[in-house]
């Protein structure tokens, strides 16, 4: 995800475009995981972006406002955040690594279906995400 394109998502979404948004956003690709609020300003701190705590707090809800990152909520009602791509999609969610990998809509869009003929309800939108145990954990575990 290129600063041009963070940029451009949250001018869309009529968020202001400022440095330290776009660096807490680089830091969230750059995390591949899913990272509490605390977690990803420890890692800004660690590259000395010289960036606030609030200030990072408060880029992080504005990344999740513009959809350019997606909070997801981990066991023991805490925040995981994470980068997420433009176009619809789901998430897989490994609660051992904290992996989380994309899939596209297609793969939940037969249950939307179901639901819209079965009862009758349009779906304008759905946020269906998996949690379990990804293959690599499976594999290091087997
Ligand atoms: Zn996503
Ligand atoms: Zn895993």
């Amino acid at each position: 995800m290129s600063r041009r394109t963070t940029a451009e998502r949250l001018r869309r979404a009529g968020q202001r475009v400022t440095q330290q948004r776009l660096l807490v956003a680089d830091a969230l690709v750059a995390a591949g995981r899913q990272v509490t609020a605390q977690d990803l300003y420890e890692r800004l701190r660690r590259r000395d972006e010289g960036i606030g705590r609030a200030t990072a707090f408060r880029a992080l809800e504005s990344l999740v406002a513009a959809g350019v990152a997606r909070r997801m909520e981990l066991e023991g009602h805490v925040y995981g955040y994470i980068a997420c791509r433009p176009d619809h999609h789901h998430h897989l969610a490994c609660q051992r690594c904290g992996r989380v990998q994309e899939i596209a809509e297609s793969y939940v869009a037969s249950v939307t279906r179901r639901v819209e003929g079965d009862l009758g309800f349009r779906i304008d939108d759905a946020r269906l995400d998996f949690y379990g145990t990804c293959a690599a954990c499976m594999a290091a575990s087997a």
